[in-house]
């Protein structure tokens, strides 16, 4: 689905397949920061998700793992985690993590595919870390609602297409607060764009004024997620909020083809 993030297959729109290596390039934007060799970070176990068993939990604590230092940035691993990672066109959480005065600023957080440990990358603030600390994470929260809207927009979005008769699968989704969009498969004429977007954009209101509360249930251990009401959830990794009435304000900003598929481009308020 389009607004879906499936939690052991990322979707093209994460771009590439995120392995321990990829994070060195990623996470700074500078490679000469970041830990030259992440050789260690191969084998390691797959990391708890706790930031899916409930969207507003902020807090939680974790045994550190595995600490890989660089010059000025780090990752730290830790046995479960709060944070949510890049992925499903989702952007990462951020926050912080300490032990007593000791405190690392979480700036990026992915997940290696292969092994599913989740990679919190960051800044030592004051002091460090040492495995076995047990530390207590923050999520923003600010930033993690924004995400989560803006994710269960791109659900949402789904679900209106179908209300208005445009039953077409999605394909790659990208949930940041800049560019936001869902791409439908199958092209769009330019002259029913407009009555498309205007039947769009009342249904949006609709489903957003009904305040469905959002369906999360385990499926052959994979969870499923029903926002606005579908049947059938999606099987999907990401955050979501509550209930629609939570994503508060959508507009659909802009419809065009993109090759051979749709695009529907959409911003949430903030
Ligand atoms: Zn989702």
């Amino acid at each position: 689905r389009g607004g879906s993030n499936k939690p052991n297959q990322p979707k093209a729109s994460s771009g590439n397949p995120i392995k321990p290596k990829a994070v060195v390039s990623t996470t700074s934007g500078d490679s000469k920061l970041f830990p030259r060799s992440n050789a260690s970070l191969t084998g390691l176990p797959s990391t708890n998700p706790l930031y899916m068993d409930d969207t507003y939990r902020n807090k939680a604590e974790a045994k550190v793992i595995q600490i890989v230092s660089g010059e000025q940035e780090s990752i730290v691993i830790t046995d479960q985690t709060i944070f949510h990672p890049q992925g499903g066109g989702q952007p990462s959480d951020e926050g912080t993590m300490t032990v007593g005065s000791n405190n690392f600023e979480v700036k990026k957080v992915t997940k290696a595919k292969e092994t599913g440990a989740i990679l919190h990358a960051g800044v030592f603030r004051r002091g460090s870390f040492r495995e076995g600390d047990v530390v207590s994470q923050e999520v923003n929260m600010t930033k993690r609602i924004f995400h989560a809207r803006i994710h269960s927009a791109g659900h949402l979005l789904d679900v209106a297409m179908a209300k208005i008769g445009e039953q077409r699968k999605p394909g790659k989704g990208y949930h940041y607060p800049q560019g936001a969009y869902v791409e439908y498969i199958g092209k769009i004429d330019v002259k029913e764009r407009d009555a498309i977007v205007t039947k769009l954009q009342a249904a949006i209101d609709e489903l957003i004024k009904s305040d469905i509360a959002t369906k999360v249930e385990l499926k052959n251990n994979i969870r499923h997620v029903s926002v606005a009401g579908v049947e059938e959830g999606c099987p999907c990794g990401g955050t979501h909020v509550r209930s629609t009435g939570e994503i508060k304000s959508m507009r659909v900003t802009k419809l065009k083809n993109n090759k051979k598929n749709a695009r529907v481009s959409y911003s949430v308020e903030v």
